[in-house]
């Protein structure tokens, strides 16, 4: 068994309750490891891991010369090969060229990837200039939610695997994690209830099922936060200096946190204006 990233946490439904363990459930991308093996060909050592701090901490070495560090390749079995200085650079670089400004986009039926692929990494919503080529695919995604469209993307020099989809009218890419990443150990499949247990928790499940209201999933803490500012005398406000020059207007944005919070906070059991929280928040950026 993996380690777990969580143990003893209890999810429950109504009665129904079970303590569970969480596991982390994509593998962790191998970074780039840099080694020293010393600083000439007269001075050698073992292959030693270079940290922050970019110092061979072997004794007598301290070598701190990046151009004589090697990148190393990780063989799965703690250990690694020693590559020369660019090599990893130019695969990566190779890799990503035909995915960093062009997207293809590859349909595939949605069970397919769901079984196959989990969500990953970063989230990211779409503008287009208008054109019939985007209403077609924006047209595609909404009236096809059996398929789910896949597109290969480098945005920092690595081709990293997205799903497009609407939320709403815009069009996402959320990252997913590649098969071969997913370290999900299938679970013994559930045992099957008998058909009155079954009954019970259809009716449970029916009697509670209600539409999704936003205001339930408020973060407490973001709610507390804006209580607690608006609790503090003037005399405490300062503004922030920023070394940004030449601020530029930002084009609105539906900050749907920002104003929920700030609906929250006009109904507030005093009654006192509360929305220097979202006014903080948007000079600030
Ligand atoms: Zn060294």
């Amino acid at each position: 068994m993996p380690r777990a990233y969580r143990t003893k946490i209890t999810v429950s439904l109504a009665l129904a309750s079970a303590q569970v363990n969480v596991y982390t459930a994509i593998e962790k991308e191998a970074g780039n490891t840099i080694v020293c093996t010393g600083k000439d060909e007269q001075h050698t050592h073992v292959a030693t891991q270079i940290k922050q701090t970019r110092v061979c901490p072997v004794p007598d070495c301290e070598n701190s010369d990046p151009a004589t560090f090697r990148s190393v390749a990780p063989t799965g079995d703690g250990g690694g090969v020693l590559l020369d200085a660019g090599e990893r650079e130019a695969i990566k670089k190779a890799a990503a060229e035909a995915t960093k400004d062009r997207i293809a986009l590859t349909p595939h039926p949605v069970e397919n990837v769901r079984s196959s692929t989990i969500p990953s990494g970063s989230v990211y919503w779409l503008s287009a200039q208008p054109s019939i080529g985007w209403d077609h695919l924006v047209d595609a995604m909404a009236r096809h939610p059996e398929v789910a469209f896949l597109g290969t993307w480098s945005p920092q020099g690595k081709p990293n695997l997205y799903e497009f989809r609407m939320f709403g009218t815009t069009m996402l890419m959320v990252q997913v994690a590649r098969t071969e990443a997913i370290k999900v150990e299938a679970q013994p499949a559930p045992t099957l209830l008998d058909a009155f247990t079954q009954s019970q928790m259809d009716m449970l499940v029916a009697g509670t099922t209600k539409d999704y209201d936003p205001a339930v999933y408020v973060s407490e803490f973001e709610t507390k936060m804006a209580e607690l500012v608006a609790s503090k005398s003037p005399e405490e406000t300062v503004v922030l200096s920023t070394s940004k020059s030449g601020t530029k207007e930002a084009a609105p944005v539906a900050d749907f946190t920002a104003s929920l919070a700030a609906s929250l906070a006009a109904v507030g059991e005093d009654g006192k204006p509360k929305a220097r929280k979202a006014k903080t928040k948007k000079e600030a950026a």
